[in-house]
């Protein structure tokens, strides 16, 4: 009997999951993938004049479950795995540009006892001026998703964004502002995203589960993205037989008798698929297949950032130790020198030591030394206001900085003659200097208001999705939905074709306290 042939389209973690899974249950593969490499936002490469690029500093939190068990299946060398390539965080450091004897490490070591680091959070929290009432409140948040049966959570949770179940506007500037630096520089994510997605990241941050292999709840690629993780993954995949298809440009898919019945690509027509699978991001889904009529996302936020080249590294230990959370900067920061010892045995080009690595999440708020947004600046004060909002003072030790690649700033005659290439980016309009800012990793974070969740499944049988905007168990637009998801449209081209798979019902753990969610469940029982 000749192999299914699935078609994928996105050689992001989603992607790429779905590629894995699908060659792992006998399916013919084909992965098509617009840019020369893999990875999608998940991308940190070396580029023509020999510098890292990584699209953001990324964490893997223990509360992943899908995507560490995708890495446990990466072989790289010696009988290792990707898996092993994680290094764990001693912390983060939650810090303050306007008054940094406030900064201080919140651990996430596993080898620290969890009352010290109760202990360290409510003394940051009072740091804050966050009083012990609300201190508690925070905790009690944190908790909510832990201690409420399901039930009681789907009731209290739907349709609510997390300001409103929160009450924020009770509480004072000082907790409205601590929470929600937190959540926009964890995940871009703003008081306007649901409860739904809100209350388990507050618990996971409060409470994350153990993970055996790793030594913390935060967790890094000892290097460069690609190079530890992305690559080794295509390598395997290539010698399980995925057939990989790069630089080529899903441009249009071609739908009859509400089937897919072929794709373009490149301009070129490619036929006879079996099923296809769009592992693209929502923005292009949604251009590419409007009649799946996926329910309308009205917020994107813009999160990416910039890479410093050092010709040393400062002196600061602690800063390079881990990643620095600089709550009250205005473009909500967090930054990390990518050296030893986050980065181990790292081949740099032989004049840079180490990369200041900044990502921002807000584009919004006005900025410290311009008083602009964003979007009105030109390329030089951007970087100007990211030193400043770090309070970097090491300004000699710079050699040179980078944009990442999925951001543009172009002048407005460039972007007109090259506006092909930026179909499906978001932009925003010309500034007063005639330049326009684009990003192409534009990310959703699901709203109260949303509507039905988007499933892996369409209504074209053939036709199946894949990306971080699905509804899966995790909730947030990160690696491990985009897994999950990936594992999940597996299960459904599987079902689609009479085969069983069960790695998507592989659940994750569930988080502590069941007796209080039995009790809870039983108080309201009606
Ligand atoms: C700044 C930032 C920081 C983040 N930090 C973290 C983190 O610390 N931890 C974490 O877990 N997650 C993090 N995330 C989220 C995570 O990176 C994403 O959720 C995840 O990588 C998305 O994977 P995906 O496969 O769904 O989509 P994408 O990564 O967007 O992949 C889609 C792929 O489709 C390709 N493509 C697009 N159009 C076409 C076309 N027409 N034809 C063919 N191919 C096409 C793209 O080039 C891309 O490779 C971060 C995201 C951002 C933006």
């Amino acid at each position: 009997m000749s192999k299914k042939k699935i078609l994928i389209f996105g050689g992001g973690i989603s992607g790429l999951t779905v590629a894995h899974e699908c060659i792992q249950q006998g399916f013919e593969v084909h992965l098509y993938e617009k840019k020369k490499y893999c990875g999608g936002k998940a991308f940190g490469l070396k580029n023509e004049d020999g510098l890292h690029i990584e699209h953001s500093i990324r964490v893997y939190g223990s509360s992943y479950h899908h995507l560490f068990q995708t890495l446990r299946e990466i072989p790289t060398t010696n009988g290792k795995s990707v898996f092993d390539h994680l290094t764990g965080l001693p912390g983060v450091i939650l810090a303050s540009w306007e008054n940094p004897s406030r900064n201080q490490l919140l651990p996430t070591a596993y080898a620290t006892p969890k009352i010290r680091k109760l202990l360290v959070l409510l003394r940051i929290l009072r740091s804050w001026h966050i009083t012990t009432r609300e201190a508690i409140q925070f905790i009690r948040l944190a908790m909510d998703f832990a201690i409420r049966s399901d039930a009681r959570k789907a009731r209290l949770y739907s349709q609510k964004s997390f300001a409103e179940y929160a009450r924020l506007d009770a509480y004072s500037e000082a907790f409205r502002q601590f929470l929600t630096a937190l959540l926009d520089i964890t995940v871009a994510a703003k008081p306007y995203a649901s409860a739904d997605v809100i209350l388990p990241l507050l618990n996971r941050i409060l409470l994350p589960g153990t993970v055996a292999g790793i030594s913390s709840s935060m967790n890094v690629m000892n290097g460069p993205t690609n190079e530890r993780f992305i690559d080794p993954w295509v390598t395997y995949l290539k010698s399980l037989g995925v057939q990989f298809h790069m630089t080529s440009s899903l441009d249009e898919v071609v739908i009859e008798a509400d089937q897919v019945t072929r794709v373009v690509v490149n301009q070129t027509d490619v036929t006879e698929a079996d099923a296809f699978v769009l592992a693209l991001p929502y923005q292009h889904v949604t251009r590419l297949v409007p009649s799946l009529h996926l329910p309308k996302k009205n917020h994107r936020e813009w999160s990416f950032s910039y890479q410093f080249y050092l010709r040393d590294v400062p002196p600061d230990l602690v800063t390079r130790q881990t990643f620095n959370l600089v709550l009250d900067s205005p473009w909500k920061l967090v930054y990390c020198i990518e050296s030893e010892p986050l980065w181990k045995n790292v081949d740099f080009r032989p004049d840079v030591r180490g990369i200041l690595s900044v990502t921002l999440s807000n584009v919004d708020t006005p900025g410290l030394l311009t008083h602009k947004p964003l979007h009105a600046c030109t390329d030089h004060e951007v970087q100007a206001e990211l030193l400043h909002q770090i309070g970097f003072t090491y300004p000699e030790l710079i050699l040179e900085s980078r944009l990442d690649a999925t951001v543009a700033y172009l002048p407005e005659a460039t972007y007109q003659q090259r506006q092909a290439e930026f179909i499906g980016w978001d932009s925003f309009p010309p500034n007063e200097h005639g330049y326009r800012w684009l990003t192409d990793s534009t990310l959703f974070i699901p709203e109260a208001t949303d509507g039905s969740a988007i499933s892996v499944e369409t209504n074209l049988p053939n036709l199946f999705l894949a990306g971080e905007f699905i509804y899966t168990s995790y909730r947030i637009p990160t690696m491990e939905q985009a897994n999950e998801s990936g594992k999940l449209c597996t299960a459904s081209i599987c079902r689609y074709f009479g085969r069983s798979y069960d790695k998507a019902g592989q659940k994750r753990p569930e988080p502590p306290f069941r007796s209080l969610r039995r009790i809870d469940q039983w108080l309201h029982r009606r």
